[in-house]
């Protein structure tokens, strides 16, 4: 079936089209109206999703007057049925009625499933050819990655002005099958191509990079009309859509759950200011296999590596640095020029880097609760500086294994309330939001000049809430998460990280997310409004002042022998920067070190 050729309306379209197609939903006409009179100020190529709304034939008149007002619009109309996947309940012959009567209302273009297409009669689809309005063929596949060509020749055979392909990501690795299809298709520049689904994430920034006309974004973070679709702002602000091209390199962090991870915000954020040609994404996988196929395949320059990969990953690494090997766990690989690939642990130094501004390591005693990933780096990391480490743990045998391997001791619960210590640590998820474990330690355990929290969020834990009532100084987790962020970027750039910058976001975002937790939990215990809520704790504990004041305040009081404390907030000295990799020298000559010189050229 070879009906009337692209439209005239085809290259009118491509002249308006942007990068982004915000999708605008909403249960009725004014609700749609009101969320596009927002997003259309800064983002003029929509979508309204008539099928979101009980009868969409009603709200046309709505929509006219809406596209009068706002000549700038871009609109594409869709109204997919259930059975693809959309929310019309009505028949085909309902869905072709209301898009057909879409051109008259002054859309710019329909978007018809490719199902839909081919079960019309000819001279229906003829019909709404003659209308004028642009047609979009769209296939959404909601089982996986699947014969990509067949649909999109299925698609071409009706002339559309753009074919839209939406397959599910099931693995990491379905991204790299939608982007080869995409850069094969490279002649076509009315094809889109998305994947669907957590893994699917990072096809929305690289199937713009790969070909792709354009991609699909919620209008804010909350109102996503498919899965794994991102807010359009989180598209052009923090990945920068509009700037990826072909040499923009790729870094990501791996690991499941990633899709809350703050590390893209932080690390984009990090990447625009210093001007670096690069986007970090989101790598959703439990599969070391899939992981390691999307490196070599796209290919990637770098990954952060979280749970559950941090371990299983070092049997591939063709290097680590000594640090790494005697944790056992690398946070951080850098894919060299030669496609072999390097490891360093920068949870290390987002431990020690933090507490060395604040204390001399050297002889400090040192309290590690907890003997998992975070602890290991947290023990190894003060031994190497000369620290005396006495660990507590859940399971007893663990503790005395990970005292054995680094040369520390283990303390038992009773005993702390008669022992002083510099530095108490958490290494444990206790205090995290979510977890509802007893805290581990009183106020009598808090014979200490200094508690270091590794939990960020919340960004005061319990922990950290009772001593600041002793008045002892504190560090949050988010230093750590920051500065291990900050040397993963110095790894991987050779450039000094924008550390003042990178914990500002990050602060920003862990405010705003405790911010609208505490105002949910207001508003489902209207009782609660009487009392302090914690929507006033949670600003209390972050609102301080600037973050230059809230660090300030998370320094010490005079500590033993203190050394000259540097200012945290301070952009780290260029030389010492320049020197990102692990203090003790790696196993053999490092690549970072000289990528790192490369890549300063
Ligand atoms: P992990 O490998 O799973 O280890 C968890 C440790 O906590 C284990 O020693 C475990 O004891 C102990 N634990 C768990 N639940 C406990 C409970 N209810 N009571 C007492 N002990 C408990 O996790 P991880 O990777 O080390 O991470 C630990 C925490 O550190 C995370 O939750 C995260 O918040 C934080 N972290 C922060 C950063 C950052 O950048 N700020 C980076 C990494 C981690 P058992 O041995 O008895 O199971």
């Amino acid at each position: 079936m070879n009906l009337n050729g692209p439209s005239h309306a085809s290259q009118f379209l491509r002249s308006r089209i942007a990068k982004v197609c915000v999708a605008i939903a909403g249960a009725t006409p004014t609700e749609m109206i009101e969320k596009a009179t927002v997003a259309v100020k800064e983002m003029p190529f929509l979508e309204f999703r008539l099928d979101y709304l009980e009868k969409p034939l009603l709200a046309l008149p709505r929509f006219k007057q809406f596209f009068a007002e706002n000549t700038a619009a871009t609109v594409i109309a869709t109204c997919r049925r259930t059975v693809n996947g959309g929310k019309f309940a009505g028949s085909l012959t309902a869905e072709l009625e209301i898009l057909t009567k879409c051109a008259a209302a002054g859309f710019h273009m329909v978007d018809l499933e490719l199902e839909s297409a081919e079960a019309l009669k000819k001279a229906d689809l003829q019909m709404l050819r003659e209308t004028g309005i642009g047609l979009l063929i769209s296939h959404h596949d909601f089982t996986g990655t699947h014969d990509l060509d067949g649909i999109f020749n299925r698609s071409e055979a009706f002339s559309p002005d753009f074919i839209k392909v939406v397959p599910t990501a099931k693995a990491l690795f379905d991204n790299v099958t939608l982007i080869r299809f995409l850069e094969r298709m490279n002649d076509n520049s009315n094809l889109i191509g998305i994947c669907m689904g957590d893994a699917g994430i990072i096809s929305r920034v690289l199937g713009v990079r790969a070909g792709s006309a354009f991609t699909f974004a919620a209008a804010t973070v909350g109102e996503e009309t498919g899965p794994g679709q991102i807010a359009a702002r989180t598209l052009i602000e923090t990945y920068r859509i509009d700037q990826v091209d072909a040499a923009t390199k790729i870094y990501g962090v791996a690991g499941n759950p990633i899709r809350s991870s703050l590390s893209p915000i932080m690390m984009n954020t990090a990447f625009r200011r210093e001007t670096v040609n690069a986007v970090y994404l989101a790598l959703q996988t439990n599969k070391l296999s899939d992981l390691l196929k999307l490196v070599h395949d796209i290919p990637i320059q770098g990954v952060s590596v979280t749970m559950p990969l941090k371990q299983e990953i070092m049997a591939h690494l063709e290097r680590t640095d000594p640090l790494s090997a005697r944790i056992g766990a690398c946070n951080t690989v850098l894919r060299a020029q030669d496609g072999k690939l390097y490891g360093f642990n920068t949870d290390v130094a987002g431990i020690t880097g933090p507490l060395e501004k604040r204390m001399p390591l050297a002889g400090a005693r040192v309290l590690v609760l907890g003997a998992g990933g975070a602890a290991r780096a947290a023990v190894f990391g003060l031994r190497e500086k000369g620290a005396n480490v006495f660990i507590l743990n859940r399971t007893a045998e663990t503790a005395q294994k990970l005292a054995r391997q680094s040369g520390s001791k283990t303390i038992k619960k009773e005993a702390l309330a008669k022992t002083s210590f510099d530095a108490i640590i958490n290494a444990t998820p206790v205090g995290m939001a979510g977890n509802k474990a007893a805290p581990l330690l009183e106020a009598k355990d808090l014979n200490t000049k200094l508690v270091f929290d590794l939990v960020y969020n919340p960004l005061e834990t319990p922990l950290l809430h009772l001593a600041r009532q002793m008045s002892i100084p504190i560090i949050t987790g988010v230093e750590m998460f920051v500065h291990q962020g900050a040397r993963q970027f110095e790894i991987w750039t050779g450039k000094p990280a924008p550390e003042e910058e990178m914990f500002r976001v990050v602060l920003h975002v862990l405010r705003q997310q405790a911010e609208a937790a505490a105002a949910e939990a207001v508003e489902s215990k209207p009782e609660a409004k009487q009392k302090p809520s914690a929507k006033t704790v949670a600003k209390s504990a972050t609102k301080p002042k600037s973050e230059a004041k809230q660090k300030a305040d998370a320094k010490p009081k005079p500590v033993a022998k203190p050394k000259p404390v540097a200012n945290p907030t301070a952009k780290p000295p260029a030389k010492k920067a320049a020197k990102p990799q692990p203090k003790a020298k790696p196993a053999a000559k490092s690549p970072a070190k000289k990528s790192a010189a490369k890549a300063k050229k």
